[in-house]
């Protein structure tokens, strides 16, 4: 009878392997991760890299390392099978990467396995195949000393996972994105990236600013400050980015404690507060920052797919990373007598009690018909950075089409105020329109296929500019050049990392591509890794974010309208691309409050 009502079994190990395998290699980059770890555990000081399709049908790590012996080559595929700890107070003095011996047990669960492993003073080896957690082979092998663990069609087994995978692209920008967290920080060491036959990177141990120019472009250091501090608490060494090279997206900022990549929003928080208002609006600083802690004074038990850590001593580390920041960037700041012209924000509020309106100066063209086209450029242009609009304005009130409703949009006049908005009237009130956010919806419903307002232009530079890339970025680049060349560019490559660029679509209003391309593809790169859009769509916002972004000469009246003209034919006209309101509407009531 005890039989038929007793149910519960204990799982196979394999089975038991393949659940905990879920949680702790979700996609390649994440084997990629544990394996390099374990490499630098191993005390090895050249990491070499080896991918096939992003990782799919091959991830191969090879390192000099300690290597392992025949007994322990099998014994590391079991599950909490570690060398690192061997007591639970070993947990509050971690000093190597990994510590629960879940990796390889769960990697051996959803692959086949190859190992070859010898310690140094050992003249044989050992080789081991393992597959789907069973040891299919041990024999000993003659191999170099250290070990290189071959990861061979990943989750074989779960096929649930395997279509689960990105495309090539996304999946190999994960993976190089664990890459870069790896060696920022452990630039002492040496690492190599080969995917598919071509070396993506091969880094040379060296300093911290090495790894950050080997890893981007040359150029790159010319972009960052030091910064340095010491404390009871903590050391901190690393790089800011210089505040002109803020980005829009939140691009290189990388934190490491103890050797680790971390997210800390706190922490990230007291970064960019040392910038105060040296930034442009919405912009976000590049950092690389390295944080050496006492480890019994941080939380790391956690979960070995989560980057996030806790501090005993958080509010204080807050400060002195701030004031660290804080002092790399005063120090900058007086060497050079840095000024920003961030244009103030459009503010509706109402006047403060007490506020004295000021005269704006204008100037503008008394001969000009709005009706007459004219080929000569009219600029009517306030030049005041007055927050507030004064609609005393005599150039507001003898166009009582801005206050009463009124729908003909192309001969509606526009206002530019401070180069960035557009003021015009609609039947529904006062519009206010951001003007690059406008562009930017023009481009992105330009750029659509098949769209009836596309129209692919192109125009021939003077002189082809070269632009250079980093390895990853050349590969990017490659990968995109078909939809770039469709979009009216006209650029190959030439050696490994150079392109040279003869032609762009004539929205691209700039000379200077290098940083073009640049933002594009960290914009491009931001939006498929986090958005679920797919590539042409990235592509496009990212185009024309970036086309848009460069458009700052002060239009004239028939630009304005032609602008507010194309906007309105655009389906989304409130929106950009990215979800942001183009226009604001001041209603007629609220004006005359
Ligand atoms: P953990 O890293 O948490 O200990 P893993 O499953 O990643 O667990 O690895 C299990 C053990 O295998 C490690 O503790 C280590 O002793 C050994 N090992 C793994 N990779 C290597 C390597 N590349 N070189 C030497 N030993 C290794
Ligand atoms: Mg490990």
């Amino acid at each position: 009878m005890s039989d038929i009502t007793n149910i519960i079994n204990i799982l196979p190990d394999s089975v038991a392997n393949q659940i905990a395998a879920g949680e702790v290699v979700d996609r390649p980059a994440s084997a990629v991760k544990e394996l390099l770890e374990n490499s630098m555990d191993a005390g090895a000081t050249q990491i070499d890299l080896i991918l096939k399709d992003a990782g799919r049908t091959l991830i191969q790590v090879i390192d000099n390392g300690c290597g392992m012996s025949d007994s322990d080559a099998r014994l590391c595929f079991e599950r909490h099978a570690t060398s690192k700890i061997h007591q639970a107070d070993d947990l509050f003095a971690i000093h190597t990467m990994g510590f629960r011996g879940e990796a390889l047990a769960s990697i051996a669960a959803i692959a086949q396995v190859e190992l070859r492993t010898r310690l140094h003073d050992a003249e044989l080896g050992t080789s081991i195949l393992i597959e789907g957690s069973r040891i299919v082979s041990q024999q000993p092998q003659a191999c170099p000393p250290g070990t290189s663990l071959a990861v061979k069609n990943l989750f074989y087994n779960v096929p649930a996972r395997r279509n689960f995978l990105k495309k090539d692209g996304v999946e190999l920008s994960h993976i190089e994105e664990v890459f870069r967290r790896i060696t920022l920080v452990h630039h002492d060491l040496g690492f190599s990236l080969q995917h598919n036959g071509k070396t993506l990177y091969d880094l040379k141990a060296g300093s911290m600013l090495q790894r950050i120019s080997q890893l981007y472009a040359n150029y790159y250091k010319e972009r960052l400050l030091p910064i340095e501090e010491e404390t009871d608490l903590v050391r901190i060494k690393g790089f800011v980015g210089k505040p002109e090279h803020a980005r829009k997206t939140r691009g290189e900022q990388y934190l490491f404690v103890n050797g680790r990549y971390i997210k800390h929003a706190a922490l990230n928080t007291a970064v960019e507060r040392a910038y105060d208002d040296l930034l442009p609006d919405r912009s976000h600083p590049s950092y690389f920052i390295a944080l050496q802690v006492d480890p019994a004074r941080i939380d790391i038990n956690i979960h070995p797919n989560k980057t996030e850590v806790r501090f005993v001593d958080d509010h204080a580390l807050f400060a002195i990373l701030r004031s660290a920041v804080k002092k790399a960037l005063g120090q900058f700041t007086l060497a050079t007598e840095l000024s920003f012209d961030t244009p103030p924000e459009f503010n509706l509020a109402p006047a403060p009690s007490g506020y004295i309106p000021q005269q704006p100066k204008i100037s503008y063209n008394p001969d000009y018909n709005p009706f007459r086209p004219s080929p000569t450029q009219t600029r009517i242009k306030l030049d005041t950075p007055n927050t507030l609009p004064d609609l005393n304005d005599p150039l507001l009130t003898p166009h009582s089409t801005l206050l009463t409703p009124h729908s003909s949009l192309p001969t509606t006049p526009c206002l530019q105020l401070q180069d960035r908005y557009i003021a015009t009237a609609l039947s529904s009130g006062l519009a206010l329109i951001d003007r690059q956010r406008a562009l930017e919806r023009i481009l992105y419903d330009r750029l659509t296929p098949n769209s009836e307002l596309r129209t692919p232009n192109s125009q021939t530079l003077l002189f082809p500019i070269n632009c250079q890339f980093s390895a990853a970025d050349a590969e990017l680049m490659g990968e995109l050049l078909p939809d770039l060349q469709d979009y009216g560019f006209a650029l190959e490559a030439v050696g490994q990392t150079t392109f040279v660029v003869t032609a762009t679509p004539a929205d691209v209003q700039e000379a200077n591509l290098q940083p073009f391309f640049e933002q594009l593809l960290a914009d491009y790169k931001a939006s498929t890794l986090q958005k679920f859009c797919d590539r042409g769509q990235s592509l496009r916002a990212a185009l024309a974010r970036q086309m848009a972004a460069r458009a700052t000469s002060p239009l004239s009246q028939e630009e304005m309208q032609q602008l507010v003209a194309d906007l309105f034919a655009c389906p989304m006209a409130d929106t950009t691309p990215g979800g942001k309101r183009i226009i604001t509407i001041v209603k007629p009531e609220e004006i005359f409050k």
